[in-house]
């Protein structure tokens, strides 16, 4: 017989289960039927375009929304219809919305004054919590005479002040500059690896997902598409929509016969082996799989083609070509010394490693 040993005192909270979540505002649907499992302390970032769904999916979980059908549970207990504030979760928006004429120290105080905290225990958790997010320092500051990336973190401080057991992010470095928002971001794993509380975290910035987060999951039209680690929603794409939003992609239409896929024009391509049914589908390669080689040097075999444009992007070369059938695609060459990048006219040879192309049929 199995026996499971149940430690009670290490069980930790913060675990979030959606069951075929929905909602609707007037006739259009905005969430499809979402389920998802986040475990405590797991980090989801939940990825889609604009108008996904992201936001009112995490409304839901924090209870300024509710679903027209399905569930969702906190700790296995159901808060589908609980107020927010009984749900007792932190949340961060975009726009940090503090208070203009309260301090930081007071505005990251504002949530335990709300709960009549005791005086003193209001100040030790505010100066923990200031210490946590690096803003000590500044704790007698307006918001004014601060930077947005400060801001933004006294957001951060002012929803873990409570110690909730999720914190819940909409986009909260949507408005700062490029630089500051890899600063922030590593900041904020770095605070999530501290804290270990379940952080979902939504974004439409895929760079940013990919960083952060334990598991991904994409959003496309009020569904998630799929939800898997970083690595594998990159490298393992479950659907054309995922391959395509997600980082670039080489796709390729492809038939596919006995397992084997072949392009447009009859020749066989390098793929995963494909176990379904004879169909037609698209073969995904990222542009840094496809390996180019001079036509001639080794006559490694591949598609012929052609370099057609060539673009420096700093740390790599961005070379386009295009096969003797008619396709286009691209190359991405690390700058390395001992590495030459073929000039635009050069005859080439394109190739990819089996492991690397994946098979999509929808
Ligand atoms: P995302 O955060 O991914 O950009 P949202 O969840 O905000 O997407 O929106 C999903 C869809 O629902 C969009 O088509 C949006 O226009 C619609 N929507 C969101 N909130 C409302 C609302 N309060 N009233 C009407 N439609 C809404
Ligand atoms: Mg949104």
């Amino acid at each position: 017989m199995l026996k499971i040993a149940h430690n009670i005192t290490d069980v930790k909270t913060g675990g979030i289960a959606l069951r075929g979540v929905r909602k609707r505002y007037g006739g259009a649907v905005a969430v499809d039927g979402v389920s998802l499992d986040i475990s405590p302390g797991e980090f989801v970032s939940l990825l889609g375009p604009s108008g996904s769904g992201k936001t009112t999916t995490l409304m839901m979980i924090a209870g300024f929304e509710t679903p027209d059908t399905g569930q969702i549970l906190l700790d296995g207990k159901d808060i589908t219809r609980l107020p927010p504030h009984r749900r007792e979760l932190g949340i961060i928006f975009q726009n940090y919305a503090l208070f203009p004429h309260m301090t930081v120290a007071d505005n990251v105080a504002y949530p335990l004054r709300m709960r009549r905290m005791p005086k003193a225990e209001v100040k030790s958790r505010v100066d923990r919590v200031l210490e946590q997010v690096q803003l000590g320092a500044l704790a007698d500051r307006y918001p004014h005479q601060m930077s947005g990336g400060q801001q933004q973190r006294v957001a951060i401080a002012r929803a873990l002040v409570f110690d909730p057991p999720v914190l819940l992010l909409d986009e909260p470095l949507g408005a700062l500059d490029k630089k500051l928002r890899q600063h922030l971001r590593a900041e904020i794993k770095a605070l999530h690896k501290e804290v270990g509380k379940t952080m979902i975290y939504v974004t439409h910035d895929q760079e940013e997902a990919l960083a952060m987060s334990d598991r991904v999951a994409v959003m496309h039209e009020g569904r998630i598409r799929q939800a898997s680690s970083p690595r594998d929603i990159y490298s393992r794409p479950a659907e054309l929509f995922v391959a395509s939003f997600v980082g670039e992609a080489n796709l390729i239409p492809v038939k596919l016969k006995g397992g084997v896929a072949y392009s447009p024009d009859g020749a066989r391509l390098e793929a995963t082996q494909w176990d379904g049914d004879d169909a037609e589908a698209m073969l995904c390669v990222r542009p840094e799989h496809v390996r180019l080689k001079l036509a001639g040097v080794g006559a490694a075999p591949g598609l012929h083609g052609a370099v057609v444009d060539s673009t420096f992007v700093g740390d790599a070369t961005v070379i386009e070509c295009e096969t003797s059938s008619g396709l286009r695609l691209t190359s991405k060459v690390l700058n390395q010394p001992g590495n030459p990048v073929p000039s635009v006219g050069s005859s080439c040879v394109l190739s990819w490693a089996q492991t690397d192309a994946t098979i999509l049929t929808q």
